[in-house]
């Protein structure tokens, strides 16, 4: 075998895609009994990944190379906090203040040390848990942790239009398998990967049933979770000999927590319900609701017609209840969305078709949910990315230097530039020969 991939995620199967386009031979192996990783889709709804965060030329190239329409996400955002509901236009309360100040830090510090250090009045608590909530909320990071200046860099590239892949992202991920599977890719699901032996220019990997692949390459795309697991971790690569400072590196990177909930109920109950309580308030366009509630944000599907609901949990209050089990967490759903909607707690249950939990914290094959930039990401990722001996090769979301780190197009790009990077050394090796 040319290269084995390691995880079938967005990265692995991009990658898959441009190696088998060069005539190599592939094998992808990926621990689950599917492809996709963090791209999980579910009842057509998306138990992983559903956003495109803005114009993102490779995840809509994509797109179109495989025929999938994109939706542009259209609709309201509102806030629900200390029992009141108002309309929110910006990334979060006091948004515009936070950035004035982050423009004006020279040296890199934590959004916790900002907050301590210019936030720190009685009466400047709103701004601190707007900002803490907001990092958490979207980033699914810790503010201890979360590099200011990156954060800062961040906010002002966000593209404030935002889509949706037409039918989820579920079909771009079956449509990449089938076109390596085309080329010749040979795909092992449900093929955990234990453990790999190399030395330059070979490597043996070895699966949980001792299964020996052997390939010149190997292309490793697991998440950070899995990279910081202690090695009796259900998916904890042994690499020998030891890959101690690409282990460190992933450490000193940012992976967060999330917890993402779906529920389907007979009739989309906010819209009616609501109005008739509330008489000006319409919740016909809701997209979004931002609250102070145990499972603090909600999404609808609109614009399409859909009752499903998704409540969202990530950063510490994900680590906080990822023991609980999914009837605690449901209950905690319905608990927050009676309190929000005022609407009854019996009338919610009787309305539930079906739900489901994604606790992507204790998921053994990520083990948290996707990067944010700390004060060392920039130094460790770099470390992370680069190949070893020209035998090991790194990609996935974290493994990739641009604006988009943690999401889709991240994933795509590094699958894409990893493999690219080895069909470039193939290409003048094979002209050396020649
Ligand atoms: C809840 C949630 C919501 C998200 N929402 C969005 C969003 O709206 N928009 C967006 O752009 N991004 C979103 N993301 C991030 C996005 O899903 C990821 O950045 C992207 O899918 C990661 O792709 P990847 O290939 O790097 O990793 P993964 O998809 O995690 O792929 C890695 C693969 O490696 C496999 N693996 C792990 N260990 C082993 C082993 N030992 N042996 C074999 N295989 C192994 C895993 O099973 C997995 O399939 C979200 C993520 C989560 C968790």
């Amino acid at each position: 075998m040319d290269v084995i991939i390691i995880g079938a995620g967005a990265a692995g199967l991009m990658a898959a895609k441009q190696l088998s386009d060069a005539g190599l031979k592939v094998c992808v192996l990926e621990a689950r009994e599917r492809v996709g990783g963090r791209i999980c889709p579910f009842m057509k709804s998306e138990g992983g990944a559903e956003f495109i965060h803005g114009k993102l030329a490779v995840t809509l190239n994509l797109l179109k190379e495989a025929g999938i329409e994109k939706q542009e996400l259209t609709g309201e955002m509102k806030q629900f906090i200390k029992g009141k509901w108002s309309r929110e236009t910006e990334f979060f309360q006091h948004a515009g203040t936070v950035i004035e100040k982050l423009k004006e830090i020279k040296e890199d510090i934590s959004l916790a040390t900002f907050l301590n250090t210019y936030f720190a009045e009685e009466q400047q608590q709103e701004i601190r848990s707007a900002l803490t909530s907001y990092v958490e909320g979207y980033y699914s990071g810790e503010i201890s942790r979360a590099s200011a200046k990156s954060f800062l860099k961040e906010l002002l590239s966000e593209d404030e239009q935002q889509y949706r892949p037409v039918d989820g992202y579920g079909n771009m991920i079956e449509w990449l398998a089938n076109y390596s599977k085309k080329a010749g890719t040979i795909f092992k699901l449900s093929t955990i990967v234990k453990e790999i032996r190399w030395r330059k220019g070979e490597a043996e990997v070895v699966d949980e049933a001792n299964q020996v692949y052997l390939a010149d390459k190997v292309i490793i795309t697991v998440p950070l979770g899995v990279w910081n697991a202690n090695e009796k971790a259900k998916g904890a690569i042994i690499y020998k000999p030891a890959l101690t400072l690409k282990t460190q590196a992933a450490s000193e990177m940012g992976f967060g927590s999330a917890m993402k909930i779906l529920l389907k109920f007979e009739e989309s109950f906010y819209k009616e319900g609501f109005l008739k309580k509330h008489g000006e308030a319409d919740f016909s366009k809701l997209h979004m609701a931002l609250t102070d509630q145990p499972i603090p944000t909600w999404w609808t599907q609109h614009p399409n017609d859909s009752s499903v609901l998704t409540g969202w949990l990530s950063g510490p209050g994900a680590v906080e209840i990822k023991n609980e089990d999914d009837e605690a967490v449901l209950l905690k759903s319905l608990h927050s969305l009676s309190w929000i909607f005022d609407i009854d707690l019996g009338q919610l249950k009787k309305n539930l078709e079906w739900w489901k939990v994604f606790n992507w914290t204790t998921d053994p094959f990520t083990l948290g949910s996707y990067s944010y930039s700390t004060l060392q990401t920039a130094s460790a990722r770099r470390l992370l990315m680069e190949p070893v001996e020209d035998t090991l090769f790194f990609a996935g979301e974290a493994v990739y230097e641009g604006p988009e780190m943690g999401t889709v197009e991240a994933a795509l790009t590094s699958g894409r530039d990893v493999a690219a990077t080895i069909v470039i050394k193939k290409g003048s090796r094979d002209n050396e020969v020649g």
